[in-house]
């Protein structure tokens, strides 16, 4: 063997193992259990692209046997977990395994299907991804339940199917060389885009106008003239209420210095309200206007900061109160009294604040990637402070007993002296 082709072997397995050495440094984990992690692909072949690798030492599919299953249902369910956390959609992504991996340990790639990446460079990324050199991780599944292990692919096969013509995954067109094969792709994506922001005035109307049509059926739980208090139909804390402007104003960015007594006057039934909840603290109340690109109508969101609440269901859910996307009353009075107006956010700032992570509790310095874990932690902050609570309730009664007792045995008490006297 010549000195040249020792030091390219040796450059190849170095860079196998680039995987390994990825995982050992924890600010490239996304997510992280006992059993495995989540790293973000370095040279993703599309928008998203993530790896979920074991922490056990498997070096490929073809190290697997039936033992593994509970292990890659694991792998699958925090695959599952990346996209959710990301607040995208489960539909628009592909879960699986290269019949022929490159690189080192066991590792299920979850890649979103627009395949919209300066990466994706040569007719092997785009085959790899798109023929059945991709093997969905339910195939996989299966074939292990089945046999026991996976099998190689005869060399011939693997030639074959990388030298497939490059077929569109998402209609008939097939290009003829990979420039016009991103360029179709970017059109794809392009038409996505606006497909969802058609989707998004739509509902973004209708929302508006359930909102209204909710306040007009159920009674109010305050009105006035110039706005409704109502309950929100998906709390996301114990208490959770919004305050309706009925004038039309699109959003929180649309309010000028003229509007700022109408700001005053929903601050005033925000307090209202407030008043009205007899277990919370006032102080633990936030008032404030979620900045986003939804132009829902001037809601004043009154809520408790508890935020413990089976309708917290997804990473952007939190990130909207938690953020910079949430701006107090305060905050709001202020710029309009001083700057004029609200600048509106960037949809990507927007984007991007409201999948941030990791998530940072309310309440103490606790911070994690994963919501379901916040919501552990949320529900433990909430049962000290009900316990709190009812304490001081108890103890609310028994000044109150002791109270009533005083008032019925003072007379007598005066009375005995005079008794006394006689
Ligand atoms: P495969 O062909 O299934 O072995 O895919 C390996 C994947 O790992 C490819 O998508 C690469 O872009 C990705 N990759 C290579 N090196 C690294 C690294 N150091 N960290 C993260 N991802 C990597
Ligand atoms: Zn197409």
């Amino acid at each position: 063997m010549t000195i040249d082709c020792r030091s390219n072997q040796l450059l190849k397995m170095s860079w196998q193992t680039g995987l390994i050495k990825t995982i050992l440094d924890p600010a490239n984990l996304i997510i992280s259990t006992d059993i495995a992690v989540v790293i973000a692909d370095k040279y993703p072949k599309a928008r998203h692209h993530y790896l979920v690798l074991p922490k056990e030492d498997i070096g490929s599919i073809f190290q697997l046997n039936r033992t593994h299953l509970p292990l890659l249902e694991e792998l699958h369910l925090l695959a599952r977990n990346i996209i959710e956390v990301r607040g995208e959609c489960f539909e628009s992504f592909q879960i699986g395994f290269h019949a022929q991996p490159s690189m080192q340990r066991l590792h299920l790639h979850v890649i979103s299907k627009d395949f919209v990446s300066d990466w994706l460079k040569t007719k092997k990324h785009w085959n790899s991804f798109n023929t059945s050199l991709f093997i969905p991780y339910e195939a996989l599944y299966e074939n292990l339940s089945k046999d026991d292990q996976i099998q190689r692919l005869p060399k011939a096969r693997v030639e074959e199917l990388l030298s497939k013509p490059l077929a569109c995954n998402q209609c008939e067109f097939v290009a003829k060389n990979i420039p016009s094969l991103k360029e179709h792709l970017l059109q794809h994506q392009l038409c996505s885009y606006s497909k969802k922001r058609f989707e998004m005035s739509n509902s973004t109307e209708s929302a508006k106008n359930k909102l209204m049509q909710r306040a007009k059926i159920e009674k109010p739980l305050i009105e006035t003239d110039q706005a409704v208090v109502i309950k929100d139909a998906y709390p996301k804390a114990q208490y959770h209420f919004i305050v309706v402007s009925k004038e039309d104003i699109p959003s929180v960015c649309a309010l000028t210095r003229d509007k700022l007594p109408l700001l005053d006057h929903m601050k005033e039934l925000a307090n209202q309200i407030i008043e009205q909840q007899q277990y919370v603290a006032p102080s633990n109340f936030l008032i404030g206007f979620k900045i986003d690109a939804f132009m829902n109508g001037l809601n004043m969101h009154v809520i408790s900061n508890d935020f413990y609440s089976k309708c917290m269901r997804r990473v952007k859910h939190w990130n909207s109160f938690n953020t910079e996307l949430f701006l107090t009353y305060q905050a709001v009075y202020a710029a309009i009294s001083f700057q004029g107006s609200i600048e509106p956010m960037a949809a990507e700032k927007a984007d991007k604040l409201l999948n941030a992570l990791p998530l940072h509790c309310n309440q103490c310095d606790f911070k994690t990637d994963i919501l379901l874990g916040l919501k552990g932690h949320l529900f433990e902050h909430w049962e000290k402070r009900e316990h709190k609570l009812q304490i001081n309730q108890e103890v609310e009664k028994i000044i109150r007993m002791l109270d009533d007792a005083k008032l019925t045995t003072l007379p007598k008490a005066a009375l005995t002296p005079n008794r006394q006297s006689l």
